[in-house]
């Protein structure tokens, strides 16, 4: 589906305000192939004028900076990486690498930046980037965190066997490499191409830098949801903070997470970017260690302290499929929704203990992929 407005169009709507009855105005930004929307206090942005341009030019240097195969900082990292095997970064994108490489490192690479190529082969590494050519690809639902269609998986067919193996090899991992500051050198792998992708993580961070700002010019309370996946700061006056977990199938939600203050919760699920052969649905979350898309899991939620954390261990979790629990043991994270191949949800305690099936009223966002 064609959106029906363009981008430039789209940022200029940003700061057109939505004001609402509980004290909160809603705006909405379009960054990184989704819809950005940041509830704040009614006021917030007429006593601080440069707020909303601020936020956008922070998502716009992500979006850049974070792209695994554009023109910004982390192409030219994989690109020096690959044709050299050493490479600089700057403090912030070192600092999120560590933050990375110990994720596959705990997660045994079910969590791995280092399947880029396998990313690119089967074409999912579209729709990354909300810049003119690709949000053609983006339908209103799936902006809007609901269910997507098949966008951004361009490709449309499998890539055959051979060229999944070949790929694998060729294929360095965040694991090959030393990170020592802001200097990194690949220490095995050396011919092997680097394409980090960041796609599962640079959310979370991105989605953290806003609540950086948001916090450092004390607004509060607010939400920033980044097509479903979220953090909120501090409190609603008038009730908690309530998130629907989005069914995996069909429309709906399965329940309500209630999130304390500061808190994040991110979805991986394989119905974001997914297209079907032979009735067998390949989506975007990859397994690594075998180049093909992970099978267990239809959806995994994550609630976790930061945006970064929730982020990067939704996508490792979705990857464990079965082994799903040691996994989150592993990780420390506690707060966990997982539905399986056939549907059927389960939880942790900690999960259990705030999660209420059904019941749409009262909703702040409907927490989807
Ligand atoms: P998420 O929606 O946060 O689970 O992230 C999915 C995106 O992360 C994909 O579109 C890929 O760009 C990238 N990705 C896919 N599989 C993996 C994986 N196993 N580890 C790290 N990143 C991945
Ligand atoms: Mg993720």
């Amino acid at each position: 589906m064609r959106p029906r407005i363009a981008v430039g169009l789209a940022l200029l709507l940003a700061s057109a305000c939505r004001p609402a009855d509980d004290g909160l105005a809603s705006y909405r930004l379009v960054a990184m192939a989704t819809w950005v929307d940041l509830s704040l206090p009614h006021g917030a942005t007429a006593r601080q004028p440069g707020l909303i341009a601020s936020i956008e030019r922070e998502l716009g240097r992500f979006e850049r900076n974070y792209y695994a195969w554009g023109d910004g900082e982390l192409a030219a990292l994989n690109r020096a990486l690959t044709e050299t095997g050493h490479g600089e970064a700057s403090d912030e994108l070192a600092a999120v690498l560590s933050a990375a490489q110990e994720i596959a490192r705990t997660t045994d690479r079910a969590f791995d930046p280092g399947v880029g190529p396998l990313v690119e082969l089967w074409g999912f590494n579209s729709g990354e980037r909300s810049d003119a050519e690709t949000q053609g690809e983006r339908s209103d639902a799936e902006a809007t965190g609901e269910r997507g269609d098949a966008g951004g998986a361009s490709r449309g067919v499998s890539p055959d066997a051979g060229a999944i193996a070949t790929a694998l090899a060729a294929s360095g991992s965040i694991l090959d490499l030393v990170i020592d500051g802001t200097r990194i050198d690949v220490a095995d792998g050396v011919g092997r191409r680097f394409t980090l992708d960041l796609g599962g993580i640079a959310k979370g961070v991105a989605v953290d830098r806003i609540v950086e700002l948001l916090e450092s010019r004390d607004i509060a309370p607010a939400l920033v949801n980044a097509g479903g996946d979220l953090r909120v700061v501090g409190m609603r006056p008038d009730r908690p903070w309530r998130i629907g977990v989005a069914a995996t199938r069909g429309d709906g939600v399965l329940g309500i997470i209630e999130l304390e203050p500061g808190e994040a919760a991110f979805t991986s699920g394989d119905y974001e970017r997914y297209f079907e052969q032979d009735g067998e649905r390949l989506h975007h979350i990859l397994d690594p260690r075998t180049g093909y898309p992970a099978t267990r899991t239809q959806g995994l939620t994550v609630i976790a302290h930061d945006g970064t954390e929730a982020d990067a261990a939704a996508t490792a979790l979705f990857v464990a499929g079965d082994d799903w629990r040691e996994m989150a043991r592993t990780l420390g994270i506690d707060a966990v929704l997982r539905v399986d191949a056939e549907g059927r949800i389960e939880m942790t305690a900690a999960m259990r203990e705030r999660f209420q099936v059904g019941a749409e009223a009262g909703l702040d966002i409907i927490a989807a992929d």
